[in-house]
């Protein structure tokens, strides 16, 4: 019976082989089967991911080419915006900025382009700072969104613990919705910065201004549930463009409790050229030079300079003795670049 039972034993241990063997056979085919499918699924949510970026990023320049043609045709150089290609010459009329010193650094040509930029980006030049006693306070405005790089603003923001203010457009999409809410769930001012930044519609009467103000309020007030008291003309409120007569347009404001504010720091962001080093001096260079520094930037899509440039801002001016990075308030001083 020996023979019968080592037949029997090596059958089971054959048979185990075998068991084995088909196990390893169709894990293996599973597992080739299934990496493939996973990778294939992951890399198919990447890529829709990253599409729907894509698309969002070239509607947004879609938005600015609508209304500026290119930016770089249409921006000024100094930080500026301006109006159409054909008026680009002379558009930044001097600024009247409220604080002592301010003008000194700024001269003008004849036709009143700047001969000497108001933004001094010799770090080793003090000779313009203003004496300044008591605490220094930095106003971080954000022009022209929400877009795609509303958010990567939002979140630097939000790393340092710091609130800005955003001059926001009217953009009814869906996909910008959120942005206006986080604007002012996570504490930053919403001001206005007109609905359809189209100079040649807001600017052609009181009454179109008017228009476009009131759309941009309901707009927002329907999307966010408040009401923005504060506004910052396109191309500010020394554009020489406007056909309507800008004090009567301040009027307009004030008869709706609504402040408007220029600036006396540019980012020079406006042009699309723009390095982050650049805008990095244009901040941090100018802003000693004031008690309240408004300072100009954009968080417009093309902005990516700016984006990456903001973090060694803040922390600069962070680093600054007796300095606050704070949003526009009712308290805040306003910085007019006509006078009303
Ligand atoms: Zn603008």
């Amino acid at each position: 019976m020996a023979p019968d039972k080592d037949d029997k034993k090596s059958k089971k241990v054959y048979s185990k082989k075998i068991t084995y063997l088909r196990r390893l056979i169709v894990g293996s085919v599973a597992a080739s089967c299934l990496i493939p499918l996973c990778i294939c699924i992951i890399l198919a949510i990447r890529y829709d991911r990253l599409r729907s970026e894509y698309e969002q990023s070239r509607a947004d320049l879609e938005w600015y080419r609508n209304r500026f043609g290119t930016e770089r045709e249409i921006l000024g150089s100094d930080g500026t915006e301006v109006a159409e290609t054909e008026q680009t010459k002379q558009i930044d009329s001097q600024p009247q900025i409220d604080e002592p010193g301010a003008e000194e650094n700024i001269q003008y040509d004849i036709d009143g382009s700047e001969v000497a930029t108001d933004v001094d980006e010799d770090a080793d030049d003090t000779a313009n700072v203003e004496n300044i006693e008591g605490t220094r306070y930095v106003y971080l405005t954000f022009d022209d969104g929400p877009s795609s790089s509303t958010d990567d603003i939002l979140d630097v923001l939000k790393e340092y613990d710091v609130k800005a203010t955003f001059f926001v457009c009217g953009k009814p999409d869906s996909r910008y919705t959120d942005l206006y809410k986080r604007i002012v769930d996570e504490g930053h001012t919403l001001g206005m910065h007109s609905y359809s930044h189209k100079y040649n519609v807001i600017y052609e009467s009181t009454e179109s201004f008017k228009d476009d103000l009131d759309k941009l309020r309901r707009f927002l007030n329907e999307t966010t549930g408040t009401w923005s008291k504060y506004y910052r003309f396109p191309g500010g409120s020394s554009n020489t463009v406007s056909k309507a007569d800008m004090k009567e347009l301040v009027q307009c404001l004030n008869d709706e409790g609504i402040t408007f504010f220029d600036w006396n720091v540019a980012g020079g962001d406006a042009t699309g050229g723009a390095t982050k080093a650049t805008i990095y001096n244009n901040v941090v260079n100018n802003v000693p030079r004031f008690k309240h520094s408004i300072v100009l930037l954009h968080d417009s899509a093309d902005k990516m300079s700016t984006v990456e440039a903001l973090p060694e801002i803040i922390e600069a001016i962070q680093a600054m003795d007796d300095t606050v990075i704070v949003p526009i308030t009712d308290d805040t001083l306003p910085v007019q670049h006509i006078k009303y």
